[in-house]
C-alpha cells in the first residue's frame, strides 16, 4: 500500500510484536503511530512477554530462523536492550527418560549449533553428570541420563522489562497510548470503498471510533477475536510457568547459571535478583481453549481463568527441579499461571495483509511460543511488508485454510513439541462443593 509517513497507524496490542512494530515505524520516521492496549498497564498482564525472562538461544533446526536470531542477538546487544538481555548459555538436554521424539530434536539442535560459523565456537556437548556439572556446578541433583551440550552463544531476556523499556522510549518518541477500558478494542471497523472493503479504524470498548490509514493486529492469543478471517490457522495455546521463591542466599548462589532444559522435562532461568523468583516452565503439549460453537480456541478474556496450573504441570516441575535442584523440589510454587500464546500449524509467524481489506490491515501472529527474541527486530520484517506489495517472505504469508477435513492440526507434528495440547475445560481445578 502507499502509506505516507504522516498517515495514522494504529498497532492493537503493546505485546512484544505491537511495541517492537511501534519502534521500527517510529525510528523509520513515521510521525502518527498510536497503540491501544486493554491493559491499563505496560507490561500488559494479558502480554505473553510479561514475565521474568525468555530464552534467547539462536540455534533452530531450521538454519531461517538460526540466522534471524542471531540478528536479533547482535540487536540485543544494543543500547535499549542490553540492559535485559543475559548472555547466561543454554544448558540444553534430555533426561534418561525422554521420548525418542525429544532425543532427535536434542540431536538437530545440537547439529545446528556445531555447524554454524558463528555460533560452533560456544558450544560445549555435555556426555553425563559429571560434564554438565563441571558446566554448572550448581547442578547438584542426580541427573539421571542426562546428557546434551552447553551453547554459551545463548542466554535469556528479562521480558517484562524489555516490554517496558521500549515502551517508555517510543512514547518519548511520540508514539500515543490508549490503555485500559480506553485501549481495548472491540472491532476494526470498515467500510466500501471503489477499491474494496477497506478499514477506516477501529472501535474501543468505550464505543469511541478512532481513524487509522493502517490497523495492525498484535493482539496475540486474542488475535482471532479482532480478525476472525483468520480461523483455525491460529490457535490460542497455553503453557504453564510457575515461581520458587528463594532467599538472597540461594539466588546469589544460582547467579550466572545457564538457561536449563531438559527437553522431555522443562527449563528453568537464573532466578531474578531484585525478586529472589526462580522461573519454571514444564515442557509439554500446552492447552488450548476451543469454541464448541466455531472450532476456533480463543485466549480467555479474564487473567482469572489462567491464574493456576494443572496439578501434573506442578509434578512434572517438581520433577525437573529433584534432578538438578533438589534442595528446591519441595517448596511451595508461587505466581502460578498459564500464560497464552497463539500457535500456528508449521510454528511460522504471520506478518502480513489480512486478504479482502485492500492492504488496510495487518495480522502479527502466531508467534508459536518462540516470538520473544526477535522482540529487538521484529518490527524490521513490518516495515519490509509496508515496502512491498505483498509479503516477500513465503512462510510468513497469510496461511491458506487448514485440512479439508475441517479438523485443525494443533501443532502436534512441530518437531520440538512434546506431548499433545488438552481442552483447559479438561484441566479447570475442581472447585470443592459448599454443601
Ligand atoms: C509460557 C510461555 C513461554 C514462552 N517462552 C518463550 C521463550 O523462552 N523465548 C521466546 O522467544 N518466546 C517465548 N514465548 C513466546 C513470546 O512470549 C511471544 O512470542 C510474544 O510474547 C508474542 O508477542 P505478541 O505481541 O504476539 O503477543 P503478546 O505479547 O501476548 O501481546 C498481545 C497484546 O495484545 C493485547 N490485546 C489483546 N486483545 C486486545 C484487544 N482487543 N484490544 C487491545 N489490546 C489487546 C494484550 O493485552 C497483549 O498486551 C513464550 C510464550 C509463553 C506463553
Amino acid at each position: 500500500m502507499c502509506l505516507q509517513k504522516s498517515d495514522p497507524i494504529i498497532i492493537v496490542g503493546a505485546g512484544a510484536f505491537g511495541l517492537s512494530t511501534a519502534l521500527h515505524l517510529i525510528r523509520n520516521g513515521f510521525t502518527s503511530v498510536s497503540v491501544f492496549d486493554k491493559d491499563d498497564q505496560i507490561p500488559p498482564r494479558y502480554s505473553a512477554a510479561n514475565d521474568l525472562n525468555k530464552i534467547v538461544r539462536a540455534e533452530y533446526e531450521d538454519p531461517f530462523y538460526t540466522n534471524l536470531t542471531i540478528k536479533a542477538i547482535a540487536a540485543w546487544k544494543t543500547p535499549l536492550f542490553a540492559p535485559h538481555f543475559h548472555q547466561t548459555g543454554f544448558l540444553h538436554c534430555v533426561s534418561g527418560n525422554a521420548p525418542q521424539k525429544a532425543i532427535d530434536t536434542l540431536k538437530r539442535f545440537q547439529a545446528s549449533a556445531e555447524e554454524h560459523a558463528e555460533i560452533r565456537s560456544h558450544v560445549t556437548p555435555l556426555k553425563g553428570q559429571t560434564d554438565i556439572r563441571q558446566a554448572c556446578w550448581q547442578l547438584e541433583g542426580p541427573l539421571p541420563g542426562w546428557y546434551g551440550y552447553l551453547n554459551r552463544y545463548d542466554g535469556y531476556a528479562h521480558s517484562a522489562n524489555a516490554l517496558a523499556a521500549v515502551y517508555r522510549a517510543v512514547q518519548a518518541s511520540g508514539v500515543r497510548f490508549h490503555l485500559g477500558e480506553h485501549g481495548a478494542v472491540d472491532e476494526v471497523v470498515y467500510v466500501n470503498t471503489r477499491e474494496g472493503k477497506k478499514s477506516s479504524g477501529i472501535r474501543t470498548k468505550d464505543g469511541e471510533f478512532h481513524p487509522a490509514s493502517l490497523v495492525i493486529i498484535a493482539a496475540g492469543g486474542s488475535a482471532g477475536q479482532l480478525v476472525p478471517e483468520v480461523g483455525k490457522n491460529v490457535v490460542a495455546k497455553s503453557w504453564s510457568v510457575a515461581h520458587v521463591h528463594l532467599t538472597d542466599e540461594e539466588t546469589s548462589a544460582l547467579r550466572g547459571i545457564p538457561v536449563t532444559y531438559a527437553r522431555d522435562l522443562g527449563f528453568f532461568f537464573e532466578p531474578d535478583p531484585k525478586t529472589n523468583l526462580l522461573k519454571l516452565c514444564p515442557m509439554g503439549g500446552g492447552y488450548i481453549n476451543t469454541d464448541p460453537a466455531t472450532g476456533v480456541s480463543l485466549a480467555p478474556t479474564s487473567l482469572e481463568e489462567s491464574a493456576f496450573i494443572p496439578e501434573q504441570d506442578e509434578k512434572q516441575m517438581r520433577r525437573l527441579l529433584e534432578q538438578t535442584l533438589p534442595t528446591l523440589s519441595d517448596r511451595p510454587l508461587v505466581r502460578k499461571s498459564l500464560c497464552w500464546f497463539a500457535d500456528t500449524n508449521d510454528s511460522d509467524f504471520i506478518i502480513d495483509y489480512v486478504p479482502g481489506t485492500t492492504s488496510s490491515v495487518v495480522l502479527l501472529s502466531g508467534d508459536s511460543g518462540h516470538g520473544f527474541k526477535m522482540f529487538p527486530i521484529f518490527g524490521t520484517w513490518v516495515l519490509d511488508l509496508l515496502k512491498a506489495e505483498k509479503q516477500p517472505v513465503t512462510r510468513w504469508q497469510w496461511k491458506k485454510s487448514p485440512s479439508s477435513d475441517g479438523k485443525a492440526n494443533w501443532g502436534g507434528d512441530v518437531s520440538w513439541r512434546v506431548g499433545e495440547s488438552k481442552e483447559i475445560s479438561e484441566i479447570l481445578p475442581k472447585r470443592s462443593s459448599r454443601l
